[in-house]
């Protein structure tokens, strides 16, 4: 936020205790994750760091100058020493020999291959010119939002040379590439005293002789545009407020009810992920006189408008009269328009050699009074989309306080998200996994079946929510699997499937995380053994609550998300061999499992219509990971076969036609199967996963 509202400066987190031992590129990398630790600094993957370092070259033995920067993909605030390219810049400058102009500057990253010091594999990025040509050992390229509000103003020349004299040069918009860097070795050597420059519509360059300075040098320059802003920008933000802010449980509430439904109608061949953001920063956009204006703009530097798309989508919904049915209803109609605006636009601005239109759906929707929705093929992309609109927020915040705001001219936002370049980078990207932008829910999710579906889920992919009573396996379940695949692709929610608000709320967080719902897990159990005259009300009413009502509301719940989504469905419900094999001693479970079994069908039928597809696995004894098969039931059940506790594994498997043991990868296999794709034409069905029982052959 660039006014009054923000007093906070950029602290110097320099430490030279810790510099002191480190190698010239060990200074490198440090400086380079304290610049990235602070988003006010830079965004996500935004800007680069490169040092000019003396090396043996491994081919001569003599000492060469070798250029290390952030290479291609990287961010700055996370990279490692695998992350920096590494080129001779002996080599890098020989390149000016063959640059044959401006409109050839592409084809020079084709030669940047050849620069390659001791074959590191890491690939130089486009700005690897910018730091090469820099005539200046230690150089930082940032994409702080203060200086891009400067950047990105109407009269950005006269505000930077106002506030930084000429200690700081600006350089008008060029797109980056092999031009820019010429240009800015241009102005290092016609301005030796500068510290670093300002890139109209874009960000800023500064340097160093040690690495040291360079990063006392970014910070302290970031901090003087702060204050700038702090002094001159104290006006209301926006034009000022217009419509009021909905209270945070009502922004909630209205969120999960449109996220799914914005999802339907932009899910086409891929399935989005969604992110909700209703921080003060949006809300204060949202809110204010002059949104409309602002947003048509678009956003400014190219890194914010290649994760945001050239202008959000502002939803139809006053938040001082909410009407959220008519909101609902004006979707479709409103999500159509952008498409046919984004196609008009690659209609205005394409060349002869650009790159099929990508998708025309918008990125980011602004809801009055309520907050931002980004969606993309999956959530990190999704989540990161929210937090570059929020920079292009505070870039119009200052920009519009201050000056007028000006977004980049709709021709050269096109050749950067056109760019032959971008659209190589696109098409090097691994195939999307078989599960990739799926959202699931699993019900008995930290258990043993529950936790290895959810994990083979997430190896294809999917996202998911583990929905579990047993708050502490959830938490230990929730960590294992955000460490194993990254903390954006796994929630979890407490939910007593038995408890229809539980259940409602439960979906309600899911649909807040990622925005919809394509497959319900329902696998949430337990197991009791009794004879039938010893079986009390209590105990035959838990088998019917958790295994037949249970399994009820779950399914209803996620019908009902199904068809406001409009994208089919997929259910899977764990039930048991039980549920069609009589077994003794456990009538109240048996009944319950051939219950579910029966629901399923049912359910099977109603949705096909909807594209919903509902598909049953049948388990038997698996005991390893298991919930159920800790304490009671085990011990019933040995008592049951008249043996050890410790036999039972052995018995079941002796038991089983193919004599193997079944365990909860196995289950979760075949849950992947009806899950996915690969079983797009079954509904219906019974796999039975329980190594081969004669008794429950499907009839
Ligand atoms: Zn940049």
């Amino acid at each position: 936020m660039l006014g009054k509202q923000q007093g906070a400066r950029l602290a110097n987190l320099w430490e030279d205790g810790k510099a002191a031992g480190m190698t010239e590129p060990e200074r490198l990398l440090y400086r380079s994750n304290l610049l990235g630790s602070d988003k006010r600094i830079t965004n996500y993957g935004g800007g680069n760091t490169s040092a000019k370092v003396m090396e043996k070259d491994p081919l001569t033995g003599e000492m060469v100058e070798v250029l290390w920067v952030k290479g291609s993909g990287g961010d700055v605030g996370t990279i490692k020493m695998d992350g920096f390219a590494t080129l001779y810049m002996d080599k890098l400058r020989a390149l000016e020999g063959i640059y044959r102009g401006v409109e050839f500057e592409d084809e020079m990253v084709g030669y940047l291959p050849h620069c390659t010091f001791n074959l590191n594999p890491r690939a130089a990025s486009i700005d690897t010119p910018l730091h090469a040509y820099v005539p200046k050992v230690h150089v930082d390229h940032m994409h702080p939002d203060a200086i891009i509000a400067i950047a990105a103003s109407k009269n950005s020349k006269e505000l930077t040379s106002k506030i930084f004299g000429t200690e700081i040069g600006w350089l008008p918009w060029k797109r980056p590439g092999y031009e820019l860097g010429l240009w800015l070795e241009r102005f290092c050597r016609e301005n030796p005293e500068a510290r670093g420059v300002v890139l109209e519509s874009h960000g800023l360059f500064t340097w160093g002789d040690t690495a040291k300075q360079a990063y006392e040098t970014t910070i302290e320059i970031i901090n003087r545009a702060i204050a700038w802003f702090e002094t001159e920008n104290t006006g209301p933000a926006f034009g000022g407020p217009a419509k009021p802010a909905l209270a945070g449980g009502e922004r909630v509430a209205i969120a999960r009810k449109l996220m799914p439904v914005i999802r339907g109608l932009i899910s086409g061949a891929e399935s989005k992920v969604g992110h909700f953001d209703d921080s003060e920063a949006v809300l204060d956009f949202v809110t204010s006189t002059n949104l409309e204006p602002l947003a048509a703009l678009g956003t400014s530097c190219p890194d914010h408008f290649l994760r945001t798309k050239i202008r959000p989508l502002i939803v139809d919904f006053d938040p001082a009269q909410p009407d959220l049915e008519k909101t609902l209803a004006g979707l479709p109609e409103a999500i159509a328009t952008y498409r046919a605006d984004y196609a008009a636009y690659y209609d205005r601005c394409k060349r002869a050699d650009s790159p099929a239109i990508r998708d025309p759906n918008a990125v980011v929707y602004l809801l009055p009074g309520v907050g931002m929705i980004t969606f993309a093929k999956d959530k990190a992309t999704a989540r990161i989309s929210a937090e570059f609109y929020v920079n292009a927020i505070n870039v119009m915040r200052g920009a519009s306080g201050v000056s007028t705001y000006v977004g980049l001219p709709e021709q050269e936002a096109f050749d950067i998200e056109y760019w032959l370049l971008e659209e190589a980078k696109l098409q090097r990207m691994p195939k999307p996994k078989s599960l990739a932008g799926r959202i699931a829910l699993v019900t008995g999710g930290a258990g043993g079946i529950g936790k290895a579906t959810a994990n083979r889920l997430m190896q294809e992919g999917a996202c998911v929510v583990l929905a579990d009573i047993d708050e502490t396996a959830l938490e230990a379940a929730q960590n294992e699997l955000s460490n194993r695949y990254g903390k954006d692709f796994v929630r979890s929610v407490n939910m007593n499937v038995t408890d229809e608000a539980a259940v409602a709320s439960g979906f309600g967080d899911a649909l807040l995380a990622f925005g919809g719902l394509d497959i319900l897990v329902s696998n949430a159990g337990l197991a009791t053994s009794a004879a039938v005259e010893d079986t009390t009300l209590a105990l035959w009413n838990k088998n019917m609550d958790i295994l037949a009502t249970g399994y009820f509301l779950v399914s209803r719940e996620a019908f009902r998300i199904f068809r406001n989504q409009k994208t089919g469905g997929n259910v899977v419900f764990v039930a048991s061999k039980n549920g069609l094999a009589a077994s003794p001693g456990a009538s109240a479970y048996c009944t319950a499992k051939a219950a579910e079994i029966h629901l399923a069908r049912c359910l099977a039928l109603e949705g096909a219509s909807a594209q919903i597809r509902v598909n049953v696995v049948n388990p038997d004894a698996v005991l390893r990971g298991s919930k159920i098969w800790t304490g009671e039931w085990k011990e019933q059940r040995a008592a049951a076969y008249n043996m050890d506790v410790d036999e039972l594994e052995a018995h079941y498997r002796e038991r089983s036609m193919l004599k193997l043991s079944v365990f909860p990868e196995d289950i979760a296999e075949a849950i992947y199967f009806l899950a996915s794709d690969m079983s797009a034409k079954s509904t219906g069905n019974i796999v039975n996963v329980d190594a081969g029982n004669a008794q429950s052959f499907t009839r």
